[in-house]
């Protein structure tokens, strides 16, 4: 059967980039230098200098195309910094790479299957670079008229542009007078128009207008216009996922589903569909495909059914990176009665890189907390720090960097700019970290009723 494959690449862009945790945002990316040696403290990532190392060289790896077949599992105590190094190869990852990550409990769902979950996160994380000829006018803009008048929906106007050797009138319609308010295009701007979208770029602003717009006419001939052809084809290059494809051609679902995150489940044909007309336009080289990382977070709580799901599914040609994260030592594999080092089955953690994350130095931590205080725009006492530094080492670094915030909505409240000792004491006494927590249950055992 034909099949007409859109890939909705005019309404969507960088979708999969959108995710961003807070926990993470000072994290820009790996922070190691052009021979891939980890500075101690870059881009907002402070010490475990090997695993970051070693997150480096996989990411090359993935970059030359080397890694087929093969994931990555980060293993090391609570707040050891694994789901952080994940964010910093997600950051250093080319614009349009895909990045994704899922917590592995998302994966157990009623509205879909573990393997639907499963291959829609793996879909996720492949990249289709799509390219495509578009019509492009570049000139200076002579006039834009509006018609105010009308309101709601549409709207109509006409945008008169001059080109190297005539003036163009175009009839606007709401798209396009959309586009032209977005870029605060004014008269003597040069623009380029997409023909095929009608999307409008600036691309400058006549140096003779800025200065004597106010005093000039609208309607002024302008004496600087864009070099070359009044015409021109250019390739753009859009990049959207997989799954992204999956979900807009899927007859019940359309481009708005993605959006609103309730893609349900996705007919096997229609995925056998896409990936034949995916390996079409690389043929015929009108497509790249872009592996990704997919990064699953407590990957010990994924079941038998989940792994071997994850073993055959990076056989596939279209794999992207695995990089899974664990705090379990020796655990048991769920849907299983035997254990296994991170409940990891032994075919799985055959093809696995294991990078070790290991607790901090009180130095790494200090750092830690300075880097989140700047990033919350929160200024500690040298106290303070002392404190929240040897509190993180009692409890964990997680815990102390959450106080940050509670500190300072207690010191505002005292209003103090400064977040201090005391306000560090008394949001310790509100928030309970785990060892508390656990020792506060078992002591009220026997008189709690759950
Ligand atoms: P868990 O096993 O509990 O999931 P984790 O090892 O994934 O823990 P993270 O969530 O990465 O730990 O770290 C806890 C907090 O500390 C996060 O806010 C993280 O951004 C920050 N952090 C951890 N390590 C570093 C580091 N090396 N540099 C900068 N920030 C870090």
């Amino acid at each position: 059967m034909a099949m007409q494959i859109q890939t909705g690449t005019s309404e969507l862009k960088d979708v999969t980039k959108m995710e961003r945790i807070g926990a993470h945002s000072h994290i820009r990316g790996l922070g190691l230098d052009d021979r891939l040696e980890p500075r101690q403290n870059s881009q907002g990532l402070v010490g475990q200098a090997k695993a970051r190392k070693a997150a480096g060289m996989i990411l090359k790896m993935v970059q030359e195309g080397k890694i087929a077949g093969r994931a990555m599992l980060f293993a090391g105590p609570p707040s050891t910094g694994k789901t952080a190094i994940a964010m910093g190869m997600a950051q250093s990852l080319g614009q349009d790479v895909p990045f994704t990550m899922i917590a592995a409990s998302e994966v157990f769902s009623l509205s879909m299957s573990k393997t639907e979950a499963l291959t829609q996160a793996f879909r996720r994380s492949i990249g289709v670079r799509i390219k495509e000829e578009t019509e492009l006018i570049e000139g200076q803009v002579v006039e834009i008229q509006i018609d105010r008048s009308l309101t709601g929906a549409t709207k109509t106007g006409k945008l008169t542009i001059k080109t190297t050797d005539m003036e163009t009138v175009y009839d606007l319609g709401t798209k396009m007078i959309e586009s032209l308010t977005k870029e605060k295009v004014l008269a003597g701007d040069v623009i380029a128009i997409d023909k095929t979208s009608g999307k409008v770029t600036k691309l400058g602003r006549s140096v003779a207008m800025s200065r004597d717009y106010d005093a000039m006419g609208a309607d002024t001939k302008f004496v600087q216009c864009p070099e070359g052809e009044i015409q021109k084809r250019k390739e753009v290059i859009h990049t959207v996922s997989l799954h992204e494809i999956d979900v807009i051609n899927s007859r019940t679902q359309g481009f708005l589903a993605l959006f609103a995150g309730d893609t349900g489940e996705i007919k096997p044909e229609l995925r056998a569909q896409i990936n034949t007309k995916v390996a079409d336009w690389r043929e015929e080289g009108k497509a790249e495909v872009v592996p990704g990382v997919l990064f699953i977070d407590e990957v010990h709580m994924l079941d038998i059914e989940c792994f071997s799901f994850l073993n055959r599914a990076l056989e596939s040609e279209l794999s992207p990176l695995v990089v899974m994260a664990s705090n379990r030592g020796m655990a048991r594999i769920r849907g299983t009665k035997y254990k296994s080092p991170h409940g990891l089955p032994v075919d799985l953690l055959d093809r696995v890189l294991i990078v070790s994350t290991k607790p901090y130095e009180e130095e790494d931590i200090q750092q830690i907390i300075q880097i989140r205080c700047q990033e919350e725009d929160v200024s500690l006492t040298p106290d303070a720090l002392t404190v929240l530094t040897s509190m993180s080492k009692q409890t964990t670094l997680r815990y102390a960097l959450n106080l940050i915030s509670c500190g300072r909505v207690l010191a505002r409240k005292r209003k103090s700019e400064n977040v201090d000792v005391e306000d560090l004491r008394r949001a310790y006494t509100y928030f309970m970290d785990e060892k508390r927590s656990v020792q506060w249950l078992k002591e009220q055992q026997g008189t709690l009723v759950f």
